[in-house]
């Protein structure tokens, strides 16, 4: 069967040798490998230029560039000498300020409570309001979708699904503007992103070893957690 990730032309910027300074990109006249979508997708790249011309998306991506811009202090001294400046919950409300949003979503997962609880205060606390749902809402048994009991975090007892179907339609319901996702485990993130008809962004990923920080293992996959790099079972 034909591997759509196996074509030449298709995108593979992880693997794009040039710095970002030198990268045709980030730099009128720059270099590309040949595999380079800059140069090569043309298509893909005019249909996403046709939706930033479309009003509404063309306000959030101009919003969310700006927004970008402002993290930065010093800007007048240069590149070289900016200082990111703001942190990423401080980041979320000015930049749905800027989007003139007032309600924001809260989905948090029941591992998060206290930072879910914390986030939603200040988010309160910068004028929003904030409607939230835990991951855990409803109450489903986990043999609702199918898992067998060996296959709970603990067997024997009744487990709730984490629901984050539920948790997007309680959004919607509330018709929130702009969803923040606290700490929702894999696959359970992206049923959100499907469900959700604001968008969404992320305060914190949840990783249950490295305390919800996933680029440490990332940072030691080439020293102590070197393990991880062996073959999947
Ligand atoms: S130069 Fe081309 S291949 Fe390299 S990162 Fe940029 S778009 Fe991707």
């Amino acid at each position: 069967m034909h591997d759509p990730a196996s074509s030449p032309s298709t995108a593979a910027c992880a693997e794009c040798p040039y710095k970002n300074a030198q990268k045709i990109c980030m730099a009128p006249g720059g270099r590309h490998p040949e595999a380079c979508p800059t140069v090569n997708q043309e298509a893909v790249l005019a249909a996403a230029l046709a939706e930033y011309a479309k009003p509404d998306i063309a306000a959030f991506a101009c919003r969310a560039s700006i927004q970008e811009g402002a993290g930065y202090a010093e800007r007048e001294s240069g590149y070289a000498a900016v200082r990111p400046l703001k942190p990423r919950i401080l980041e979320i409300a000015e930049f749905a300020r800027r989007m003139g949003y007032s309600r924001l979503g809260l989905i948090f997962c029941a591992g998060l409570a206290l930072e879910g609880r914390r986030a939603a205060e200040f988010y309160r606390e910068k004028g929003f309001a904030v409607v939230s749902a835990i991951c855990k809402v409803g109450q489903v048994p986990k043999e609702t979708i199918g898992v067998k009991d060996e296959e709970k975090i603990a067997a024997g007892r009744h487990e709730s699904i984490c629901n984050p179907i539920a948790q997007a339609m309680l959004m919607n319901a509330a018709k929130t503007q702009l969803n923040v996702l606290v700490g929702l485990c894999v696959g359970h993130d992206s049923l959100v992103f499907k469900y959700s008809e604001a968008p969404c962004t992320v305060l914190a990923a949840k990783d249950r070893v490295f305390g919800h920080n996933p680029l440490a293992a990332v940072y030691t996959l080439d020293s102590y957690y070197r393990y991880l790099k062996q073959p999947l079972e």
